[in-house]
């Protein structure tokens, strides 16, 4: 369960919204390539202050999933609303200014830019001067490392740092949104660890969102929502995780 349990007002941009609200609501996604269609029938919701986790194994659809929902890839069927609003229709830049920040897999910083530098690049798309600086402002206050570092070339910095940069960089635009696409992958359990209490700490302060893992005991643990998917398509989901719920979804994983 993640740690965003109470009750009350949270505040992820300017909007109030109320813990457990839901924000991102995706009905019966269908999403693909071209004529390739990878994800098929897909629903989950992303509640305010609230972890949703989807999981499945390589090639099950996950990164498609995100990328369709941040508008990076076309959405072919089914219905994706944000606070009550369809965004479908919205460019990735749209569904930036509307609320939703993605962070690919990878830690896809730009290794030769500062710290600072590559905050800018996450905020490339608010276009005031002082919303983007505000937004930098917020994330270097969350991440103090970073602000220590500020000037630091991110290509000298550890992966896990690297990873939290990742972050950060999403977080310049203070979406309400963050889908993250596997930020443990390819970092040592005890960085893994560091990042997932990041996660938390997000959902906590009210951001909804929506982890993508391979990884179950990460991600289940901290889960308020569980979808696993196989071939893109849903095959087991539950809105109430339990200490059941990471040996359920093994057992689905390795029976699919
Ligand atoms: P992983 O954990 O390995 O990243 P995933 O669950 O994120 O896996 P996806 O990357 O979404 O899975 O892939 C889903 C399906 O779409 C797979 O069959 C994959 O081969 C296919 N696919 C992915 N990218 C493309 C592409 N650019 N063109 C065509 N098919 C693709």
């Amino acid at each position: 369960m993640s740690a965003a349990r109470s009750s009350g007002v949270v505040d992820p941009t300017s909007t109030p919204v109320a813990v457990g609200e839901p924000l991102l609501e995706v009905s019966n996604l269908a999403a693909g390539y071209g004529d390739i269609r990878a994800v098929w029938d897909l629903s989950l919701t992303v509640e305010a202050g609230r972890i949703t986790v989807l999981l499945g194994r390589n090639g099950a659809g996950k990164t498609t999933t995100l990328l369709a929902l941040a508008g990076m890839l076309p959405i072919q069927g089914g219905s994706v609303q944000l606070l009550g609003r369809d965004i479908a229709g919205m460019s990735a830049q749209q569904r930036v200014r509307a609320g939703i920040a993605l962070v690919p897999e990878g830690k896809r910083v730009f290794h030769r830019l500062s710290v600072y530098d590559n905050l800018m690049v996450g905020g490339v798309t608010v276009h005031s001067r002082t919303a983007r600086k505000k937004g930098i402002e917020e994330a270097l206050d969350r991440f103090p490392l970073l602000a220590q570092y500020r000037n630091k070339r991110a290509g000298e910095m550890s992966g896990g740092q690297q990873q939290i940069l990742a972050i950060a960089q999403a977080l310049v635009v203070r979406p309400k949104v963050l889908l993250l696409d596997e930020p443990s992958a390819g970092l040592a359990p005890k960085i893994m660890d560091d990042v997932i209490a990041v996660v938390q700490a997000l959902a906590a302060a009210g951001t909804g969102v929506l982890l993508v893992e391979q990884v179950i005991d990460i991600a289940v643990p901290i889960a308020d929502r569980v979808t696993l998917i196989e071939g893109g398509r849903e095959i087991y989901s539950t809105a109430t995780p339990g200490e059941d719920t990471a040996a359920v979804v093994t057992q689905h994983m390795s029976h699919s």
